[in-house]
């Protein structure tokens, strides 16, 4: 039974980290269950969070905050970029900014945790299609 239900996680483990790499885009739980669904996958939205948890504390995926929705990615020191045209995120290294980050923390009195930098705009692609 419990191997059962190891197994069937690792499925829906795999269906979730395919579905975000083939889609680029970060999507919430819920969207992960109707994305599925209508490629006949049926799981729960229970079902969706436990194996969301299990791949951000695989670091297999992260969550971005301003969507509310999770992308196939190691979590770091990166920007996530999020265009408002095509729901696209571009990931940007950025150590020197998160040490920053931290420094400026402890000097207000923080003990910094998890350090969150995220931004909106327009990619590339839908900046010119803006302009036209
Ligand atoms: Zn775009």
């Amino acid at each position: 039974m419990a191997e059962t239900r190891r197994r069937k996680a690792g499925a829906i483990n795999r269906s979730i980290l395919g579905l975000l790499g083939r889609t680029g885009l970060p999507l919430s739980a819920n969207a992960i269950v109707q994305e599925l669904a209508a490629l006949g996958e049926r799981i729960c939205p229970s079902q969706a969070f436990r194996a969301l948890a299990r791949l951000c504390d695989d670091r297999l995926i992260h969550r971005v905050e301003l969507v509310n929705g999770y992308v196939a990615g190691q979590p770091g020191q990166t920007i996530n970029l999020v265009c408002d045209g095509c729901g696209k995120v571009a990931r940007v290294a950025a150590p020197d900014l998160f040490r920053d980050l931290a420094t400026l923390a402890r000097h207000a009195g923080l003990i910094p945790g998890r350090l969150v930098v995220e931004s909106t705009g327009l990619c590339g692609q839908c900046g010119i299609a803006d302009r036209q």
